[in-house]
């Protein structure tokens, strides 16, 4: 069976063309015109990659990435116009993985579609995606955390701290990357948001929540999670 590709974008002429050159690659594809019909779209479909155009009327693509990137792992190109701030769309910022710049050949976008699904297959040979650290699992679909096998009572921001940073297990990170990742890109709260949140998580993943060997804090930056 073709793999889904699923295109958010808000211009209809460009969709019809990507949806064109896509089918006729074999993959199936469905779309989304704005950024709360691609989110909805995303989980029901699972695709197996998304491309989301960065301007969007409503929800931007950059708070749609950010929102698809804690729930699913399906890799995503954002369309970008020429100007924008592509910095802020690639790598740790939101989390996209690819990002091409309008006005595109259709080869290109076929090409990096091709390159990114190869290497999603070879990274994640796991679709359902649970998260895993010692007697900790996330099971990303269901939003649940268990520990020993009994689900933890977390909190929505709790849930989200902890998935992003079991995400990326061994590095740390500063309360500012932990802020705008996991409360929001543009997310004007105060750092100490997450030193509470970090303690009432410790609470019910560490054994000796006052002497933690997960959720380490790192001296004069932040915080990082052991596996
Ligand atoms: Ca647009």
């Amino acid at each position: 069976m073709g793999k889904t590709i699923l295109i958010v974008e808000d211009e209809p002429t460009l969709v019809s063309t990507l949806q064109y050159n896509l089918e006729r690659e074999g993959y199936r594809v469905v779309s989304a015109g704005d950024g709360e019909a691609g989110l909805s779209t995303a989980r029901a479909e699972r695709p197996d990659l998304i491309l989301l155009d960065l301007m969007l009327p409503g929800l931007d693509g950059l708070e749609v990435c950010r929102i698809l990137r804690r729930e699913m792992q399906s890799p995503i190109i954002m369309l970008t116009a020429k100007g924008d701030e592509v910095d802020k769309v690639v790598g740790l910022e939101i989390g996209a993985d690819d990002y091409i710049t309008k006005p595109f050949g259709m080869r290109e976008l076929v090409a990096r579609v091709r390159a990114l699904l190869r290497r999603s297959e070879t990274a994640a040979p796991k679709r359902g995606d649970a998260l895993t650290a010692g007697d900790l699992s996330i099971d990303s679909v269901a939003r649940k955390a268990t520990r020993d096998g009994r689900t933890l009572a977390l909190k929505p921001r709790e849930y989200d701290l902890l998935t992003f940073l079991l995400r990326n297990t061994g590095q740390a990170f500063t309360r500012d990357q932990i802020l705008k990742q996991v409360w929001g890109y543009d997310y004007a709260g105060d750092t100490r948001t997450v030193d509470v949140h970090v303690r009432w998580l410790r609470e019910k993943i560490e054994r000796e929540p006052s002497k933690p060997t997960r959720l380490i804090t790192v001296r004069g930056t932040g915080y990082r999670f052991e596996g």
